[in-house]
């Protein structure tokens, strides 16, 4: 029997850059009128590709309970959402022996590891993280390096520190990309360094993933988390991918249906087998229709790495040379101005407040950024003071597939007009 089980691969478009749902939208400004919006808020969630949303719409009616079910339905789910293991595989250039776990998003997905780690595992990481890879560590094993101001003087705080850690399992933590300021960390480097010193690499990819190919083997990093919010899918549905070793030895930290073999009542207890992994941590009905789409937005950018980047590229050139211009704006950088970065630009402006900023772009000029801290206090409030600036929020632009040039004009013209008329 042929199963009609709607194809991961979908999408070969033949568009320069993978075309994005929402491409179109009007918003209001405070006068009344209405303009196409400019989102330039990427990093925070990305539009869902229009290949995403024929995928999901094509298993809509199919949708089941997975691995539970006799009926059609449950099997063309189940093979849907076994596929959707072998579509991160790909787009992570992953172990044939690593565990694809599903989880809800980058953050879950770094919680499910901290739980699995072996005890008296050494934890190493630098203060810059976002919260979500900064947070969930914890105990007198945790060691938090202050960000060095250069990728060189990052590789020699790493291996003081990891040759300060005692003896037993050690753990790197990195971020492929700041969301702060969209630099590039040192990825390979810093897993050279990790493995003289014997320790696993675990990989933050929440804001490399959309922009940049990964590769597991090349980087040589032991675990990948990342989310479908940020990679043009919809909500709900993230990964945590590599060695399956601890995760099998660790209990679940979610329990349910779903992660167990077997359930028996001795009467004064009830004696659990749980599953072996990805289902050990899996508990729970899985969001089938969440993992189909970040699948199916894995293997599109996959297929056009190229076509992403030049687009990506060519408009940070723009909005960088277009900010440079602005009276009194101070990009925040972690490794100086000229280090390599994906398409995320945070900034002060000297003597404006950056809320007010950020609501005037949107009331007045139909303009999504962000204005905090971006879940990234110790690193943005540094940097902020680096650039001269004792505020404690940013302004951040963050480009994608659903950016055009007349986005960045937009915004570079409506930050010199607020600027110099004051929002
Ligand atoms: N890591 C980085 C670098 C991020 O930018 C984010 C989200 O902004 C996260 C982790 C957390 O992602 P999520 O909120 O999808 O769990």
């Amino acid at each position: 029997m042929t199963l009609a089980v709607p194809q991961a691969r979908t999408a070969a478009s033949t568009a320069p850059i993978p075309a994005v749902v929402g491409g179109s939208l009007r918003v209001p400004l405070v006068t009344g009128e209405h303009v196409d919006y400019a989102n330039l808020d990427h990093a925070a969630s990305a539009p869902c590709l229009t290949p995403v949303r024929d995928a999901v719409d094509e298993l809509l009616p199919w949708y089941a309970s997975v691995h539970r079910g006799a009926g059609f339905a449950s099997q063309v789910s189940t093979r849907v959402y076994e596929q959707a293991r072998n579509a991160l595989r790909r787009f992570l250039g992953a172990r044939s022996t690593d565990a694809v776990v599903f989880t809800r998003n980058t953050t879950d997905s770094l919680n499910l590891l901290a739980r699995s780690l072996p005890r008296h595992t050494s934890v190493v990481l630098f203060d810059t993280e976002h919260h979500a890879a900064l947070l969930p560590w914890r105990g007198p094993n945790v060691r938090r390096v202050q960000t060095p101001a250069t990728p060189a003087a990052a590789a020699l705080a790493l291996d003081e520190a990891l040759a300060a850690t005692p003896e037993g399992p050690r753990l790197v933590v990195l971020t492929g990309a700041s969301n702060v300021t969209g630099e590039l960390w040192p990825v390979a480097e810093l897993a050279r360094i990790a493995r003289r010193h014997g320790a696993r690499v675990a990989l933050d990819a929440a804001q490399l993933a959309p922009h940049r190919p990964i590769n597991v083997r090349t980087l040589d990093v032991d675990y990948v988390a990342l989310s479908g919010h940020k990679l043009y899918a919809p909500f709900g549905a993230g990964a945590l991918v590599g060695k399956a070793d601890w995760l099998q030895a660790a209990e679940p930290y979610l329990v349910g249906g779903g992660a167990t073999r077997q359930v028996t009542d001795w009467g004064d207890h009830l004696g659990v087998a749980w599953s072996a992994v990805p289902e050990r941590h899996e508990a729970g009905s899985p969001n089938v229709v969440g993992v189909h789409a970040l699948a199916t937005a894995c293997d599109v950018l996959g297929q056009q790495w190229d076509a992403v980047n030049a687009h990506e590229q060519a408009l940070l050139r723009r909005l960088r040379a277009g900010l440079a211009s602005v009276p009194g704006l101070r990009e925040l950088s972690l490794f100086g101005s000229g280090h390599d970065r994906v398409g995320v630009v945070s900034f002060t402006v000297d003597g404006q407040d950056i809320g007010l900023l950020a609501a005037a772009l949107a009331a007045e000029y139909g303009i999504g950024v962000r204005d905090g801290a971006f879940c990234a206090h110790v690193a943005t409030t540094r940097l902020l003071r680096q650039a001269g600036s004792d505020d404690t929020r940013a302004l951040r632009a963050s480009l994608g597939l659903g950016s055009t040039a007349e986005h960045v004009d937009r915004l570079v013209h409506a930050l010199r007009t607020l600027v110099a008329d004051g929002p």
